[in-house]
């Protein structure tokens, strides 16, 4: 399942830097999260990182992008084996 930013987030720029699989970035009204790219931090981290750094508690699982853990760790396998999304 990747994630989803929705409209409260206040453009702070806290959380894109802290994704490891630079799949936040800003778009035209708030920042956006590529689910092909968002493994739920599934292969670097624990937890999702940028659930953990956002201060508005502003992104959440998007229901609409489900994915098994290991859809999620073939995902982080190819994007950091330099595979496109
Ligand atoms: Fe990036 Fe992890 Fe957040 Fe997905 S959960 S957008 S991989 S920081
Ligand atoms: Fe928006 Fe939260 Fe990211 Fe800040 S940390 S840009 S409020 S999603």
């Amino acid at each position: 399942m990747a994630l989803l930013i929705n409209e409260l987030c206040i453009n702070c720029d806290v959380c894109a830097p802290e994704c490891p699989n630079r799949a936040i970035t800003q778009g035209a009204e708030i920042y956006e999260i590529d689910p092909r790219r968002c493994t739920e931090c599934v292969g670097h981290f624990a937890e999702p990182q940028c659930i953990e750094v956002c201060p508005v508690e502003c992104i959440l699982v998007d229901p609409g992008c489900v994915e098994t853990r290991e859809a999620l760790l073939t995902k982080y396998e190819r994007l950091t084996s330099g595979g496109n999304p």
